[in-house]
């Protein structure tokens, strides 16, 4: 299979030759038909596989093919949560990558620096954010970022983000989600606690596994 015959837009097929890349690897040509029909997944992956792209192809489709559900300028309409601030760089460089003849905004959102220069990368207008939960719940709860926009929302990495205690804090996220979304759910392993997790996210997934 070639990416050509991926139902995708000129700009983010284009974007995908820049890089080199010919043909999807398993994960993308089994999670991207699905995700672009607007499904929930739920995708044991490891990293190498190419899962970053599996999910952020069919978000930056979406997004630059369509308008926000809600009104307003320039709603967040994705969100993608990652464990660490070294992972939430380099999915951000792959949407830097995959989108670069879209003109989707992003940006990414993790502590340990000051949050100015985040804040103002959200009030510029960001489509999509990538964030650690931590910075994340900081800047919701001072009323500098809405998630009531958010149409696709990640979960990447999830047993890791659970082994460093990020459950509460995933949860408060979630309750601050539009109820009609689409989820993604990605985890290396998915023992049961990590299985009981992903039911309260997502609505009829379809399961995927490499
Ligand atoms: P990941 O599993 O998302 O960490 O991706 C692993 C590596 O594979 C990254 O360096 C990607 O740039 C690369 N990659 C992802 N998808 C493809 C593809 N379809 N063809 C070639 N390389 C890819």
């Amino acid at each position: 299979m070639t990416f050509d015959q991926l139902a995708l837009s000129e700009p983010i097929l284009r974007a995908l030759k820049h890089e080199g890349y010919t043909n999807p690897t398993p994960i993308q040509s089994q999670a991207i038909p699905e995700l672009l029909q607007g499904k929930d997944i739920l995708a044991s992956a490891q990293t190498g596989t190419g899962k970053t792209a599996a999910f952020v192809i069919p978000i930056l489709e979406k997004i630059s093919t369509t308008r926000p559900a809600k009104k307003g300028y320039r709603p967040v309409r994705g969100l993608i949560l990652t464990p660490t601030r070294e992972l939430a760089l380099q999915i951000e460089q792959s949407i830097r990558a995959y989108g670069r003849y879209t003109n989707v905004r992003y940006t990414a959102i993790y502590g340990g620096v000051k949050q100015n220069r985040q804040v103002d990368a959200v009030r510029r207008g960001a489509d999509i954010i990538v964030a650690t939960p931590g910075r994340l719940l900081d800047l919701v709860g001072q009323g500098l970022i809405d998630l009531s926009g958010i149409q696709h929302f990640v979960l990447d990495e999830a047993d890791r983000m659970l082994d460093m205690g990020f459950i509460n804090d995933i949860r408060r996220i979630i309750r601050e989600l539009p109820e009609r979304r689409q989820s993604l759910f990605f985890s290396a392993t998915l023992p049961r606690d990590i299985v009981t997790l992903s039911k309260e996210i997502l609505q009829e997934p379809v399961r995927v596994s490499v």
